[in-house]
């Protein structure tokens, strides 16, 4: 059954209160990663205003927040699924997600059955770790 305008608000909802938060942790880091450059005299000076969104975010992936950023981006492209009116559909195969698995995750792209086929696929180029 497709989301309800309700159903898909809430979860709209959650995605943006989730990418809050996540904005403001990864300011604070990049606060403090700044501070750091400038206490050191061989430190890049920043153009303020001219630091594009790309910077910012090669920035943060030299720093220890390569994982908020990737779900940062995963919240983006929800939202901006949300506003194209393809949320909750499975990127793959274009089934529904289902609203549990949404509630569960709100930035899912992919329903179960491609996740764990994408997951696999994934994990065996990348090498197991186990
Ligand atoms: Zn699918």
């Amino acid at each position: 059954m497709a989301l309800t305008p309700e159903q898909t608000q809430e979860l709209q909802r959650t995605v943006d209160q989730r990418h809050a938060a996540l904005l403001a942790e990864i300011t604070r880091d990049l606060d403090r990663m700044r501070e750091d450059r400038q206490a050191d005299p061989a430190g890049r000076v920043g153009d303020p205003g001219d630091e594009s969104v790309a910077s910012l975010i090669s920035d943060l992936e030299q720093a220890d927040t390569s994982r908020d950023i990737s779900e940062l981006r995963s919240l983006e492209a929800a939202r901006q699924r949300i506003n194209e009116g393809r949320y909750g559909l499975c990127s793959n195969c274009g089934q529904e997600i289902g609203y549990e698995r949404l509630r569960a995750n709100p930035a899912a792209e992919r329903c179960i059955s491609c996740q764990t086929q994408f997951e696999k696929t994934h994990a065996s180029s990348a090498g197991s770790t186990l």
